[in-house]
């Protein structure tokens, strides 16, 4: 029975070496992918239900690896998060979607501004702001071109400072949304004190509509709360037109997901997003 327990132990290490060893391994990875600019963005449009326009493109990251191939972000942003390779890699993604961001209003097209997902190490950092703050002024772009787009367990996190935080991005004039909203732990009442304009209506509510009851009570009070407050609600994840008509009917403001278009390489994007 004793060597039976000690084989178990030792299984059980070699377990967890497994595991340790794969993230240890998207670490180094990681590093490296950062020196030889393994990363590129594409781009999600979101489209104004009133105005039938594209007006805004969140960016996305994608880490295109050169032996393993195109790794998804929700394998290795939690292991940059840990790490902290996540305020390099952050600080690149904001960089890389403000250029863009110039080269779009130089090329004429209609697109108004690009959201950009913050990760919760990034939004306590105290080197944030000075960095928005040195793009925006570099890249020519006024703030309201920009979009950080924070999920409520990011904020939630460390509240104080991230309220101070969004609070200060809020005074540069930068656009503030909710990710996810709806998935956190978040009390409603903490929405009240976030100064946000947009929310984002998880698309795992999204995905249930028009057929589940609850689903559509749930888009249709958040809606309804979002309004209330002056604050603008983006569906994810709209993938049916059905979902869309629904989206529609309860006032919903702008409209992402599949349905209208995946996320793509910018220049990809040339041909769709409308000149002005
Ligand atoms: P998210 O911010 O909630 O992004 C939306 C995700 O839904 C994206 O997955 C997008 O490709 C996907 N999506 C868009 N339309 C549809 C649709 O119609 N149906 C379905 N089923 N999915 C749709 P993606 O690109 O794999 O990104 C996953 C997550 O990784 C993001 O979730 C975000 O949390 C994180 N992420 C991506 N890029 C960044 C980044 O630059 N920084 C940080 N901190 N996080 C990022
Ligand atoms: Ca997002
Ligand atoms: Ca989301
Ligand atoms: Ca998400």
């Amino acid at each position: 029975a004793k060597s039976e327990g000690r084989n178990t132990f030792r299984f059980f290490c070699a377990e967890m070496n497994t595991a340790a060893q794969a993230r240890m391994e998207i670490e180094n990875d990681l590093r490296q992918a950062l020196e030889q600019q393994q990363f590129h963005l594409v781009y999600q449009p979101q489209m104004d239900r009133q105005q039938g326009c594209f007006v805004s493109a969140e960016a996305l990251l994608r880490w295109e690896h050169p032996q393993k191939g195109l790794i998804p972000p929700d394998r290795f942003i939690p292991v940059a998060e840990e790490t902290g390779l996540i305020l390099p890699l952050g600080e690149w993604v904001l960089a890389e979607a403000c250029r863009q961001m110039r080269l779009w209003q130089q090329q004429g097209q209609r697109i108004e501004r690009v959201a950009v997902n913050l990760s919760a190490r990034q939004l306590v950092s105290d080197t944030l702001i000075g960095h928005v703050s040195r793009l925006l002024e570099y890249h020519h772009l006024t703030p309201d071109r920009l979009e950080l787009e924070i999920t409520e367990s990011t904020a939630m996190r460390e509240p104080t400072s991230s309220l101070r935080q969004l609070q200060s991005l809020r005074d540069l004039g930068i656009r503030l949304s909710i990710d996810d909203f709806g998935t956190g732990h978040s009390s409603l009442s903490y929405l009240k004190h976030l100064p946000v304009q947009a929310l984002k209506l998880d698309k795992s509510f999204v995905r249930d509509i028009p057929d589940n009851r609850n689903s559509r009570a749930i888009c249709a009070a958040t809606i309804t709360l979002a309004h209330t407050m002056g604050i603008q609600v983006v569906a994810e994840g709209v993938e049916t037109t059905a979902q869309a008509d629904f989206l529609g009917s309860l006032q919903c403001d702008l409209l992402q997901g599949y349905l209208y278009g995946r996320p793509l390489p910018a220049d990809q994007w040339a041909a769709t997003l409308t000149q002005v």
